[in-house]
């Protein structure tokens, strides 16, 4: 084996990882990225889940899915007439590839203009503290390095009761891959990604039904968003099954049969054509690390660290979808950053109080901080303000005037505690508030900031305006 002298070692390039080299490139560290994945077509590709077949690939589905949607129901209401839609489902998933891969090579060539050395092939932590680094021919050499940051991310749970099989039974990676729209879709799990994945399908055209285990809709989401949110998705016609447990899958020669339990304890079976088996991801680090390099795994399999991403052996650190905390791509990429400055030696922190969360659906749903069953649990006096979408112009502009927007703050010092958004752009007009509670701002200090009308971002304002009980474009009370 030949042997590389590094600063730092990278291994897993999703975006906690490739954020990290990069950053680590800026502050003058000699470093390389090393990643293994490998797309369906054989190639192999930087950027992780994310780029290749989590938040983008999905977000350029439910874009043309949405756009179908609309054209579909929407367009007439506009005045807008056409002879006759049509689907091309191969076309939307060219788009979706050619998106997909635009922002993969940005990657490399972003390695590129850093000088990070991004290297394809499989990683391993030794135990002196080196790499081992594997390409794909099989040649085997050491990376010396004196700090190794592991981002190696998370893969699906499987659910023995369905067995992926790769063609009518597939986690969210071969539900983005459909090469036909399926009649009757079968989706196990109602959290984030069964909701993304069957709003995409239900908008093409299939009979989604989702078959979730807990009793409560979204239960870590602020409830009257949950309501909201699920009112507007059985709209949309999807079929949600609370409190349902899949017991076994009969597979038959045109459909797959679905056996589950219900909430009273009754049984049920539905005929479904694919399922998608969206029950949450779990950390990988497989093939990870040589036995004695001293890190350590929780019993759910997380690497260990503490809030830095410090793991129990010096110089290595743990970022992203392997450690504790959100499985969300901008809290990878923020653990990176700060990773890479302490490697430097700068003074760094990621406030994990306020990471927003968005769930892609149509409403969207964005939040950032407690919601009102957190602050209640733990008995911190607040005040509510809210505003709904159907009192704002831009909102009826864009034919969606659905929603509302929630703003809590402490009943004393007004500071902002949480904000809480159903409608549209959801996920553009969190930033305003993840930027406010940044800096700890108070209802106030948003209710003073002029907003450009006529926007979207004005609900903000007006729930602003209302913490205070002083709405102008609505009577000020709480959302029913
Ligand atoms: P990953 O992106 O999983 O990257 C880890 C990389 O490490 C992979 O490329 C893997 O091949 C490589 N690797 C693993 N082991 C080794 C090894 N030993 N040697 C070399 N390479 C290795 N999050 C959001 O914030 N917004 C969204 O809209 C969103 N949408 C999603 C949609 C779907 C369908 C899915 C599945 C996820 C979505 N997520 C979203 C979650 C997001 O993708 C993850 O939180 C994010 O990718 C985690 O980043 P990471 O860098 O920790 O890991
Ligand atoms: P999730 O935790 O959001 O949802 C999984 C759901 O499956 C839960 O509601 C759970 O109660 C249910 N479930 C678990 N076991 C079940 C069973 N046996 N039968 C029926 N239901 C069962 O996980 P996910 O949707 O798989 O997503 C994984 C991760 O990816 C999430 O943590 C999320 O953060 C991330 N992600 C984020 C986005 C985004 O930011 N927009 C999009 C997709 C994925």
């Amino acid at each position: 084996m030949t042997e590389e002298t590094y600063d730092v070692v990278v291994i897993g390039a999703g975006p906690g990882g490739y954020i990290a080299a990069i950053r680590a490139a800026q502050n003058g560290l000699r470093t390389a990225c090393i990643d293994s994945w490998q797309n369906h077509d054989g190639a192999y590709a930087f950027g992780g889940t994310c780029l290749n077949a989590g938040c983008i690939p999905s977000k350029a589905l439910l874009e043309s899915s949405e756009l179908y949607h609309r054209a579909r129901e929407e367009f007439k209401l506009h005045g807008i007439g056409f002879e006759k839609l049509a689907l091309d489902l191969k076309a939307m998933q060219a788009r979706k590839t050619k998106v997909v891969r635009t922002m993969t090579g940005g990657i490399a060539q972003l390695f590129k203009a850093n000088r990070v050395d991004g290297l394809v092939g499989h990683g391993k932590l030794l135990k002196d503290g080196n790499v081992s680094f594997r390409d794909p021919q099989g040649a085997e050499r050491v990376l010396k390095t004196r700090s190794v940051i592991l981002a190696t991310g998370s893969v699906p749970v499987a659910l023995p009761s369905a067995p992926f099989d790769g063609d009518r039974i597939v986690d969210s990676w071969g539900a983005l891959e459909f090469d036909r729209v399926p009649k009757r879709l079968g989706v196990i799990g109602a959290g984030v990604i069964g909701l993304e994945l069957g709003s995409v399908y239900a908008r093409l055209g299939s009979a989604v039904t989702l078959i979730e285990a807990l009793p409560t809709f979204l239960p870590a989401i602020d409830a009257q968003v949950a309501k909201e949110a699920l009112r507007q998705f059985q709209k949309l016609g999807l079929k949600i099954a609370l409190g349902a447990k899949l017991t076994s899958v009969e597979r038959k020669k045109t459909a797959l049969t679905l056996h589950a339990s219900d909430a009273s304890g009754g049984t049920s079976t539905i005929d479904v054509d694919r399922l998608i088996v969206a029950v949450g991801r779990r950390p990988f680090t497989e093939g990870l690390l040589e036995s004695g390099t001293g890190v350590g795994c929780d019993a759910r399999g997380f690497i260990q660290v503490d809030a830095h991403c410090r793991t129990e052996r010096g110089g290595v650190y743990a970022i992203g979808d392997v450690v504790r905390g959100p499985m969300l791509a901008h809290k990878a990429e923020e653990e990176g950053v700060m990773v890479a400055d302490l490697i430097a030696g700068k003074p760094a922190e990621v406030n994990y109080d306020v990471i927003p969360s968005v769930i892609y659906t149509a409403p969207e749903i964005a939040w950032v901080g407690r919601n009102e069953e957190e602050l209640k649990k733990a008995a911190v006096p607040y005040r509510v303000g809210s505003f709904p979408f159907a009192a704002n112009g831009r909102a009826h502009a864009l034919e969606a005037p659905i929603g509302f927007v929630k703003i809590l703050a402490h009943q004393a010092s007004d500071e902002i505690l949480g904000v809480h958004i159903v409608g549209p752009m959801a996920s553009e007009l969190i930033a305003e508030a993840v930027l406010a509670m940044e800096f700890r701002a108070s209802a106030e200090d948003i209710a003073l900031t002029i907003h450009a009308h006529p926007t979207l971002s004005e609900a903000v304002h007006e729930a602003a305006l209302s913490v205070g009980g002083r709405a102008l474009n609505a009577i000020n009370r709480k959302p029913a």
